[in-house]
């Protein structure tokens, strides 16, 4: 059997953990298998080489900062190598380039665009492990680019696609929870979910699972198994909805702290206006999410929106643009929110989800600012300081 397994940062964090995995692998290439490996960069090592940038520039240079990145899963994919061939067993650890992983699109945020597989294919044959160092690739111009945060789950899933192996994710949770387990701790592992579902979950803030990756398992058809390190069996499995056992209405709630509400006030009624602000914020990459619209006094109005609170730099370079347009708009920001959403494809064809999430909010005297829906999920902006009462009642109310 041909495997592409991946170990996130979590699970390659001390030289102790890498050297755990090597024993793993080399008991799975023992079995007869053909190994992949994919592998994050150690602990929060990413985190930290951003933070050094950070303290040069608020704005550092893309390619660079892909540069910077990049070196974080090349010291993990030397480390298991160096591991496992102390262990006698040959391997060869290859860069996102040098494993043909051409990508397209801005720095920090690149797509896989075709993987030149050749060259782990003559590793593979000459009986070697093959170890890759996941989130990064390489452009037309020859410079070394990465996939966005989380994107080594990405890089394994198209290796899986790209060679025709099963594709194991590694992390430190033994699957995949009905909600965070950290944040609830009474949550249900599921043994399957959609494709559907985990896309609607990850973008809405499951971070167990990028969502780019599962997006690839879905248009290539590869099954995705979720499990801790070093545990076999019993995680998750990501595959299509006809091949889920259990139906639920709602299969899980995701939580998404990224989030800041930004507040219009005292609008004009006006769509010329209306579309300006938007233009503005769209061609300064703001990231606009959940839109709400009140009627204040007269004809004017109040819009509040929700945009990353990672983009907060990106937000008030727009801000400044929208007033000296218009000085009398009253523009406030609030990041004490979060976003609470409800993801299950039952929701298609049963309804009273949001009535029964509005009982909810009513009972526990919490209140919402936006809503959002889409066919298989319904999305709430609530007050931070309600998560744990909202997380708690909803995921009881639905049995998650
Ligand atoms: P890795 O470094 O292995 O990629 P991540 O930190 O990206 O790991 O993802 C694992 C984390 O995702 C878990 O520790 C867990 O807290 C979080 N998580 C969020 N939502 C879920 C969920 N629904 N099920 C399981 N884990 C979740
Ligand atoms: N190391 C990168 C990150 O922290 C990629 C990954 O872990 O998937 O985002
Ligand atoms: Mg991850």
């Amino acid at each position: 059997m041909r495997i592409v397994q991946k170990y996130g940062g979590t699970s390659v964090g001390s030289i102790e953990k890498i050297k755990n995995i090597a024993d793993h692998i080399i008991k799975m290439k023992n079995e007869h298998n053909e190994i992949v490996v994919v592998v994050s960069a150690m602990g929060k090592m990413t985190d930290e080489l951003i933070r050094k940038a950070k303290q040069i520039t608020n704005n550092p240079n893309r390619r660079e900062l892909d540069m910077l990145l990049s070196t974080g899963e090349q010291q993990t994919i030397a480390l298991l190598t160096i591991a496992l061939n102390h262990k006698g067993q040959p391997a060869i650890s290859l860069t996102g380039s040098q494993a043909g992983i051409v990508t397209t699109g801005t720095h920090t945020k690149s797509k896989i665009k075709n993987i030149n597989k050749e060259r782990i294919e003559a590793h593979l044959k000459e009986g070697k492990i093959v170890i890759v160092a996941g989130f990064q690739g390489i452009n037309e111009n020859g410079d070394i680019t990465t996939l966005g945060r989380g994107g080594s789950d990405t890089s394994a899933v198209a290796l899986a696609a790209a060679l025709n192996a099963t594709c194991e994710i590694y992390t430190d949770v033994d699957g995949i929870y009905s909600v965070d387990p950290r944040e609830y701790k009474e949550a249900k592992k599921l043994e399957e979910i959609s494709y559907e579902e985990m896309m609607e979950m990850s973008n809405l803030g499951a971070g167990v699972m990028e969502v780019r990756a599962v997006e690839l398992g879905k248009k290539y058809n590869i099954p995705i198994y979720v499990g801790k390190s070093l545990c076999q069996n019993n995680g998750t499995y990501i595959v299509e909805r006809e091949q889920v056992m259990e139906q639920k209405l709602i299969t899980g709630l995701s939580i998404n702290e990224n989030a800041l509400m930004v507040n219009l006030l005292n609008l004009e009624n006006e769509p010329k206006k209306i579309a300006y602000i938007f233009s503005v914020l769209g061609a300064n990459d703001v990231n606009v999410d959940m839109i709400s619209q009140s009627m204040s006094n007269g004809n004017k109005i109040d819009i509040s929106f929700t945009c990353p609170l990672t983009e907060e730099d990106l937000l008030d370079k727009a801000i400044v643009l929208i007033k000296e347009h218009h000085p009398n708009i009253q523009i406030s920001k609030k990041s004490d929110i979060i976003k609470v959403s409800v993801v299950g494809v039952g929701m298609i064809s049963h309804s009273g989800v949001a009535a029964k999430i509005f009982d909810i909010f009513a009972e526990n005297n919490i209140s919402f600012y936006q809503i959002t829906t889409s066919e298989i999920s319904i999305s709430f902006t609530i007050d931070k300081e309600n998560k744990s009462k909202a997380v708690e009642n909803i995921a009881k109310a639905f049995n998650l």
